[in-house]
């Protein structure tokens, strides 16, 4: 068995891979975990988190990535502030290159690097942080007594809709179908609350202002009608694309660029595996990323146990 820095490297702090270093600290496997920004991932900017046991009064999705995080510092983890830029993957040994111009090598990888919103790409780039967000909990208080448009069907634009309702005096939610993707207790909370406009069957097609967003171009998609919503904001929420730049040819990935795993979280590459957002899975929760988390520190450690075996 070749040696190695580490027996397991995680990349990506989110709950996936926080609960792969919980496990695999308590395997007393040598693990460390890179994180490019705060460890915690996509949750800590969940305004509120309802559906994960043991909260039974709910818990802000912040309060819970930090949880999560103090829990596995204290089960030893190493959590390091680092972003991969590369990997050379073979069955013995795998290779990472770190933007700080390290390269550290490990017996087995696991990939939870999520995935990150996925841009509409009909203009909103010029109003990043003029208007434009793809992050309520970040920037929904500065829209206080605002109207807004909200863009997306699914669980996350539904919610976030509903929480910017906290602050805006209007929200005009704009689905290009006439019917919510969005789990049906999320789907009553928005349909019946009165700040919340739907626009169904619509898409938005561009956005002007001066400095800041000032209009909202929709189409409807049945009519072709043209129209222009007056919006102090855009938030955009129509799903994610995987975080896996550093990792796009080295393992299999589905059309949308989700990576394969089996039922154990492995890759098409032994030794490494995948957990949450990142991986192809019909269910993207916290509780699925958790579960995956278990399952790729335990295949992880199995993979380790045989390399010592063949030796
Ligand atoms: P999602 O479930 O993939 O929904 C994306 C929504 O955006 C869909 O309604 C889709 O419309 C729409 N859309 C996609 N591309 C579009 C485009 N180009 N123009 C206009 N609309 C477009 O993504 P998500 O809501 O971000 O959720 C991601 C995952 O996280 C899901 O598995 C979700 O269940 C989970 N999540 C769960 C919770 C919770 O449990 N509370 C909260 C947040 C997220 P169509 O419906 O027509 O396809």
């Amino acid at each position: 068995m070749a040696s190695t820095d580490y027996d397991v490297i995680i990349i990506g702090g989110g709950p996936g891979g926080l609960t792969a270093g919980m496990y695999a600290a308590r395997a007393r496997l040598n693990v460390v975990l890179f994180e490019k920004a705060a460890p915690g991932g996509q949750v800590i900017v969940t305004d509120w988190v309802e559906n994960y046991p043991g909260f039974p009064e709910g818990i802000t999705g912040y309060d819970l990535g930090e949880k999560m995080v103090t829990q596995a510092k204290n089960l030893g983890l190493t959590i390091e502030s680092e972003e991969i830029t590369a990997m050379t993957l073979s069955k013995d040994e795998k290779t990472i290159h770190l933007g700080s111009g390290r390269t550290v090598t490990a017996h087995t990888v696991i990939i939870a690097s999520g995935a990150s919103p996925r841009k509409l790409d009909v203009g909103e780039a010029k109003f990043m942080g003029k208007g434009v967000s793809f992050c309520a909990t970040c920037d929904a208080p500065f829209f206080r007594d605002k109207v807004l448009v909200a863009v997306g069907g699914g669980d996350t634009a539904v919610q976030e809709a509903i929480y910017l309702t906290k602050f805006a005096t209007k929200v005009y939610l704009v689905h290009r179908r006439d019917e919510l993707r969005a789990t049906k207790v999320l789907q009553e909370r928005a349909l019946k609350n009165d700040k919340i406009e739907m626009i169904w069957d619509s898409v938005v097609t561009g956005m002007d202002g001066f400095f800041n967003v000032e209009n909202v171009h929709v189409k409807n998609v049945k009519t072709q009608a043209q129209t222009t919503i007056k919006a102090d904001g855009c938030f955009i929420w129509v799903g994610t694309t995987p975080n896996t730049s550093y990792v796009k040819d080295s393992v299999k990935t589905d059309e949308g660029g989700f990576v394969f795993t089996d039922t154990h979280m492995e890759t098409s590459v032994p030794g490494v595996y995948a957990v949450g957002d990142v991986r192809t899975t019909p269910l993207k929760q916290i509780t699925t990323a958790v579960g995956d988390g278990a399952i790729a520190a335990m295949s992880a450690e199995h993979f380790i146990e045989n390399l010592k075996d063949v030796k």
